[in-house]
């Protein structure tokens, strides 16, 4: 049973959100500059005719994962804010420089993990500097909270969500993550770093979607994030119509770091399942001879794993979820 109260939400009277005045029925589209860096954040703010809450949707954290930044991109040309109760931020590409760049989804100028850095430093460098600012521009004043990923350039992925454990506000995140139409779901316990981690740590109800692979963006995979939002704004009372709550597995995150820089050879794909004991992997050197055999050491379903040829030593391998 989710709990449609919607008296948890406290920003519901904001009226100025990154030094724009809101207004209802107002659509604004801009730029926001990052003190000390040449990085600029788009963002859109869609203010609607009615109250409700403040919804943050971002993408592009990783700047390679194109299926949320896509469909960010949609989205904030596709609601009404007639249609609209309370307002809807959206950043469609947070990392803009990584995007401009070509980064596989490192901030360009510092190569930092724009995801590792939350809630930034303003003192920092670009990457602490940009997450500062979209924590307290953005992510402070949101009632809710939605983050887009992918799997990137080099990633296979299984689509899935994540929501933070062991935060005041779990349960309204949990109900979040059920409005995403995806098997799997994972309750996380990373309390650093993240965008939605720090968020949820600061008790903002908060998700992040995980589907599309490879950097592609297919069309399916972009229009089934955009349904997942429309879903999420209709268990918040946003948008009119009953939201569809899905059954999920849930599942717990384990994450394989790679022991050795060389070639990587996989023996499954994201989604497969595997038994204890089962070989994962090989990495072999650049002669072909094989340096390291990853095996199971539980059973499990691969949620995302290293799908390009060369694999970097204490980089992302496999993760798998346990049932
Ligand atoms: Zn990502």
């Amino acid at each position: 049973m989710i709990n449609h109260c919607l008296c948890y939400f406290l920003n519901m009277s904001i009226r100025k959100i990154a030094g724009h005045d809101l207004a209802p029925g107002r659509i604004i589209k801009d730029h926001i500059h990052v003190d000390g860096t040449e990085i600029h954040v788009p963002h859109v703010i869609i203010s609607g005719a009615a109250d409700g809450p403040v919804l943050l949707v971002t993408a592009g954290i990783h700047n390679a994962e194109y299926v949320g930044i896509q469909a960010a991109i949609e989205l904030s040309s596709e609601i009404d804010p007639e249609y609209l109760a309370g307002t809807l931020i959206i950043v469609p590409l947070a990392n803009t420089s990584g995007f401009e760049n070509r980064t596989m989804s490192m901030v360009y100028e510092d190569g930092k993990n724009l995801n590792r850095v939350f809630p930034g430093d303003e003192n920092g460098t670009a990457s602490d500097r940009l997450a500062h600012l979209i924590f307290n521009t953005f992510i402070r004043h949101a009632d809710a909270f939605i983050d887009l990923h992918s799997g990137d350039g080099y990633e296979e992925l299984f689509p899935y969500v994540y929501f933070l454990g062991d935060t005041a506000c779990e349960e309204k995140s949990a109900a979040m993550a059920s409005c995403v139409n995806t098997e799997f779901v994972v309750r996380s316990r990373c309390r650093t770093g993240g965008a939605y981690n720090m968020a949820s740590v600061n008790g903002i109800p908060s998700v992040l979607i995980e589907r599309g692979q490879l950097s592609q963006y297919p069309r399916e995979e972009i229009d089934a994030d955009k349904a997942d939002v429309i879903n999420i704004m209709k268990y918040l009372g946003m948008l009119k119509g009953v939201h569809t709550a899905y059954t999920k597995t849930p599942l717990f995150e384990r994450e394989l770091f790679s022991p050795a820089t060389g070639c990587w050879y996989p023996e499954y794909h994201a989604g497969d399942t595997f038994f204890s004991g089962e070989l994962l992997g090989t990495i072999r050197d650049y002669f072909g001879n094989t340096i390291h055999e990853i095996k199971a050491e539980e059973t499990g379903i691969i949620i995302h794993q290293c799908a390009s040829l060369n694999i970097l030593k204490n980089g992302p391998m496999i993760s798998y979820g346990v049932f």
